[in-house]
């Protein structure tokens, strides 16, 4: 043990754990890597100090410097505090659909945060995207990571995730299962261990059902957060995955309900949605005992308790049968 210089220097080396109840009678191993043991609480914290070193190296950031980034959830906490650490201000560009607890979080961190309209068109000024290239570009000092195109978002991944992976597993791992956003998390991990194992490893994409990454005729709205997309960003690389597996809102709100209950995980939606596509995955192809099979957990389930975790908001969005299957009668009546 020892006294540590600051909160960045806990970033990663996030613990692997193996799944024992939720799995379903799949003979192989699933081990997941639990991404919410990160500082400020998920994977995103791995993005945020890589982008933050390399803007600072290649002079995009000075001090006295201004992030500005348009994100309402996990990489704005991740860049925050980074920042608040080295003695950046940002400002955080949000439409006026994230609740007023996750804007809470932002400005805990010493965050701005610029709230505009979700119902209006990607190209008309006040959208956030617009507002946000408005504000990095009269702000003095200011830098956009965009981490939809920053290249460094899955560098951190290929960097850290991936032969933290590697390692805990001895070479043992198989198979990489891991939900698509941008694109980072998947790419960098994926790309190193495809590498170190000389391609030995199966990498396999969790994707929710409407998202362009497991059907680009079939885009729609879902309601799983922070992963699947509706165009391709530059940070995803499409010769990565060797296999994408779908997975429906439901399926991913009950295993995420699952991992809670009987695992003791109290993890997002993502997260859940991944642990569903390797469960899928490993019946799928008969994986059998001598598989070992990794899954990315990125962030925690105490974002989602007003949602996934509230049985009335579960059955307002036609959830019932996932509150019904995961409710057990109280022990009070
Ligand atoms: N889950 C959650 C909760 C996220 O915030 C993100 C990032 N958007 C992801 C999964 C996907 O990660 P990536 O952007 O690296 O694909």
């Amino acid at each position: 043990m020892a006294i540590h210089n600051s909160l960045s220097e806990l970033i990663g080396n996030t613990p692997l754990i193996k799944l024992n109840h939720v799995t379903d009678g799949v003979k192989a191993t699933i081990a997941v890597k639990v991404e919410y043991f990160n500082p400020g609480g998920s994977s995103k914290d791995r993005i945020a100090a890589r982008i933050i070193d390399a803007a600072e190296r290649e002079g995009k950031l000075k001090p006295g410097g201004v992030i500005v980034e348009p994100t309402s959830g996990n990489t704005g906490v991740g860049l925050a505090m980074v920042a608040q650490q080295r003695g950046y201000r940002t400002v955080f560009v949000v439409p006026d659909k994230v609740n007023e607890t996750k804007r809470a979080v932002l400005r805990a961190y010493g965050a701005e945060v610029v709230v505009t309209p979700t119902d209006v068109e990607p190209d008309d000024p006040r959208s956030y995207y617009r507002v946000s290239d408005r504000l990095a570009e009269t702000i003095p000092g200011a830098f956009k990571p965009n981490q939809y195109s920053n290249p460094n978002g899955p560098l951190s991944h290929y960097e850290t995730t991936g032969p933290e992976i590697w390692e805990a597993t001895a070479g043992q791992i198989t198979h990489f299962v891991a939900g698509i956003g941008t694109g980072g998390t998947i790419s960098g991990t994926g790309r190193y261990l495809k590498e170190a194992s000389n391609g030995a490893v199966t990498i396999v994409g969790a994707d929710p059902e409407g998202s362009i990454y497991s059907d680009p005729t079939n885009v729609h709205g879902y309601s799983i957060e922070g992963v699947g997309e509706d165009f391709y960003p530059a940070a995803y690389d499409q010769t990565i995955a060797d296999a994408i597996e779908q997975v429906t809102d439901a399926e991913a709100y009950l295993m995420t309900r699952r991992l809670a209950g009987e695992e003791g995980l109290l993890v997002g939606g993502s997260s859940g949605m991944a642990v569903a596509a390797a469960v899928a995955y490993a019946k799928k192809h008969d994986l059998d005992a001598s598989q070992t099979v990794v899954v990315l957990l990125p962030d925690s389930g105490r974002s989602y308790l007003e949602k996934i975790f509230n049985d009335d908001w579960m059955i307002d969005n036609g959830f019932a049968d996932v509150v019904a299957s995961t409710s057990r009668p109280s022990i009070l009546d």
